[in-house]
């Protein structure tokens, strides 16, 4: 499908960055002239679509022998691992699969420790005895790789001459086919470890805390006669993102090296008619959307629903959930899928959690739950929760669990961009908590007062009050949107989740909490039952201990009111308002205990996400106050001055043609000040950059966190300023009224 480019700007003279902006915005009028013709191209039913490129179920069962494919099948619904053997028969199916849909290459795809996916590409030719070629791939390169390991972070856990690092592959996610128009390659998940067997990446861990969650929740399904053998956490992600035209970006140094903006003034219109949120999408962005969605139907990823998000020139897109392991890789392939098609439609997708200063930032919610291989849904509460015994100690569970590693759930989703959302009134605060809603509440507080629960609230029914519409039942509780872990319905929602990370880390942690919660309440039902309990009584028992305990965690007001703040300090919660007070989360000596008792890392891996965590921050902030630097010295700062010449060179030339200049010179006065401005700040944020680490990265961040960033915002005020005061035609950068509306 041939695009015709959106306004090259073209011609090797220097364009004024005004020209440039409006070369980009008569792009973005003419893009819809070409839209028809675009997407004339009718394609196959989206049910026939789906899954087309994946090494699914379907296509396992046509294409293995029978004993083969249950063997496969064994391994992916009860973790039984797979003979040498049989994964040779399955290599070559899937090799013949692939070379059939036109594959010539193979990847292992894996997560390491910096957020994003990496994958290596191999050739499935190799060279025969007669001088030709043939394809190849053996059950040995289908279950491990071996990538050049030594330049991904390992957080200490391995240096540079001990490189080995292996992948291996991860068959309970299918291999899929990444298509573009020069070539097609097969991509096979894998996790990916040391030479030691420590943990390298996101997935492993994943796979870890998602086994022993099982084997706790089993424990307690017994207890209750369910005849399960296994649980898996199921996970729907809602990704929110920004879309700016492609050009507009590529004026902003900040927002291709960044993510986000680092100047930009506010717009005197922003989000504050609420026009955006659930409005009609624009043409493009919707034919952009489209494409995402198909293509990610093709590759097994189930998009579910789109819609415009609150601020302007922002987007969501969320998936019907999956198991947590497939749906944390299917989170990745969307991410990488947005990235990848949003130039072909001439835009770019920003993916931050805060690209632009005074509007909305982007999360990522992360619908979380447990179920049995049967499909049963643990948090479904039924139609009278007060009566499903089975669900209030699942669900006491999760409220417990959170309660204990509320600062662990912070560190999970702490990263310097995140700090720009979490408690900025937009975004839930960075005080952990839970909103139960109002029927569950009251369940509990019954069970707290009275060991058990008489009756459930209901909602009723909804009375529109026009005939001819349907009568709605009512939920028993509203929505809260300022939660930042929710149970909404028959799942929590953890809320704080930022656009830009891996889902991995945050479910790991979710599913470790919980598994050592399970373990608890497992062993103290067990233990009554011994005594002599009856199944009832045990639970009463237990519950009543639970809600006492952790009803602190619980609170169903508004998350944004500074009274929560002081609340939350009285019940002792914990409020790391920034990620570097959360680092040290994850060393603490409980938080190593349960991730060793339970095996999912061990102290030296977890040390090392700990350490990249960190890194990362510094990093981030480190290129952030650089780019800042270079922005203001090398296009600000210039602009000022030829606005200065200008101005002076008015005031002259008016006061020689003898008429009084007051109201401009008071202009360039201002003027003058504020360049000055700039000029100091600038130098004061490089000098606090030549700071050395000096080797301790946790004391490193608290140096960026107190003295750079002040810095930083001191100097985008003054920037900011100027912004407004110089003109267009000078003024170096695409604006915010312009990327933000301009579509
Ligand atoms: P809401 O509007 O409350 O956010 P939706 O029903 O639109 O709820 O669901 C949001 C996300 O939650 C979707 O990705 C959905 O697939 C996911 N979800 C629904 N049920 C579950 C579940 N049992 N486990 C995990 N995720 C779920
Ligand atoms: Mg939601």
């Amino acid at each position: 499908m041939h695009i015709p480019p959106i306004a090259l700007v073209k011609g090797n003279h220097p364009m004024s960055s005004a020209a440039t902006t409006d070369e980009a915005i008569r792009g973005i009028a003419n893009w819809g002239m070409s839209l028809g013709s675009r997407n004339a191209q009718t394609s196959r039913k989206a049910s026939e679509e789906f899954g087309s490129l994946t090494f699914n179920e379907e296509v396992q069962r046509a294409r293995l022998p029978r004993d083969v494919y249950r063997a496969l099948r064994r391994a992916v619904a009860h973790g039984e691992s797979i003979d040498p053997a049989i994964a040779d028969i399955i290599a070559s199916a899937l090799k013949d699969w692939a070379v059939e849909h036109g594959a010539t290459h193979y990847t292992h795809w894996f997560q390491p420790l910096t957020g994003i996916t990496a994958e290596k590409h191999d050739s499935f030719l190799s060279p025969s005895a007669d001088g030709r070629a043939v394809a190849e791939f053996s059950g040995k390169e289908l279950v491990k790789g071996e990538p050049d390991a030594s330049s991904f972070p390992s957080g200490g856990m391995r240096s540079t001459f001990e490189a080995r690092g292996y992948t291996a592959w991860d068959p309970t996610s299918p291999p899929w086919l990444l298509t573009t128009s020069h070539g097609t390659t097969l991509v096979i998940p894998t996790a990916f470890v040391s030479w030691t067997g420590d943990a390298l990446d996101k997935k492993t861990p994943l796979l870890r805390s998602m086994e022993s969650l099982s084997k706790q929740a089993v424990r307690i399904l017994r207890l209750f006669g369910s005849k399960a053998q296994r649980v898996s956490t199921t996970c729907g992600p809602e990704q929110e993102y920004f879309l700016v035209d492609r050009q507009f970006y590529f004026n902003r140094p900040d927002l291709i090296n960044a993510g986000r903006t680092l100047f930009g003034a506010r717009p005197p219109k922003g989000q504050e008619m609420e026009d955006h949120y659930f409005g009609a999408i624009p043409e493009r962005v919707l034919a952009f959307m489209m494409e995402v969605e198909r293509e990610l139907y093709r590759i097994g990823v189930p998009v579910k629903t789109r819609h415009n998000e609150v601020a302007p020139g922002q987007f969501e897109l969320a998936p019907i959930f999956e198991n947590a392991n497939v749906a944390t890789d299917h989170q990745m392939m969307t991410m990488e899928m947005l990235r990848r098609m949003a130039p072909k439609y001439g835009l770019a997708c920003l993916m931050h959690e805060k690209p632009f200063a005074g509007v909305n930032g982007s999360g990522k919610h992360l619908n979380w739950s447990m179920s049995d291989e049967l499909g049963n849904n643990l948090l479904n509460p039924g139609e009278t929760p007060h009566e499903n015994i089975q669900f209030l100690v699942f669900c006491a569970a999760v409220m417990r669990a959170v309660n204990k590693f509320q600062g662990l759930l912070r560190f999970s989703i702490a990263s310097a961009g995140n700090d720009h959302r979490l408690g900025a009134n937009e975004a839930p605060p960075a005080i952990i908590s839970i909103f139960l809603g109002d029927m569950l509440t009251d369940i509990f507080q019954q069970i707290e007062k009275a060991g058990s629960a008489k009756t459930t609230k209901s909602g009723g029914i909804l009375d529109i009050g026009v005939s001819v519409l349907p009568k709605l039942p009512r939920d028993a509780g509203d929505r809260n949107r300022t939660s930042p872990f929710a149970f909404t319905g028959n799942k929590f929602e953890f809320r704080a989740v930022s656009s830009n990370q891996s889902i991995a880390l945050p479910n790991v942690v979710l599913n470790l909490a919980v598994t050592e919660s399970l373990d608890y309440c497992a062993t103290e039902l067990e233990k009554s039952l011994k005594e002599g309990k009856k199944l009832q009584a045990a639970v009463k028992l237990l519950l009543v201990k639970l809600v006492k305990e952790n009803k602190r965690i619980i609170f169903n007001g508004n998350g944004y009111s500074d009274d929560w703040q002081k609340e939350a300090a009285k019940r002792g919660l914990l409020n790391h308002r920034t990620s570097v007070d959360a680092y040290a989360e994850a060393l603490k000596p409980e938080v190593i205990k349960t991730f060793e008792k339970y095996g999912v890392l061990n102290e030296r891996e977890l040390h090392a996400r700990y350490e990249v965590a960190v890194e990362q921050y510094n990093k981030s902030l480190n290129v952030e106050a650089q780019l800042m630097v270079l922005m203001a010295n090398r296009y600000i700062l210039p602009a000022a001055y030829r606005y200065q010449t200008d101005l002076a060179q008015s005031v002259a030339a008016v006061k020689t043609a003898g008429a009084s200049a007051k109201e401009t010179r008071r202009a360039l006065d201002d003027l003058c000040l504020l360049t000055d401005e700039a000029k100091v700040r600038v130098d004061q944020l490089q000098k606090l950059l030549e700071h050395e680490g000096n080797g301790n990265a946790e004391k490193h961040a608290k140096y960026f966190r107190d003295k750079v960033v002040p810095a930083m915002e001191a100097l985008r005020e003054t920037g900011d300023s100027l912004e407004c005061i110089v003109p267009h035609d000078v003024w170096p950068f695409p604006t915010y009224r312009e990327m933000l509306f301009i579509k």
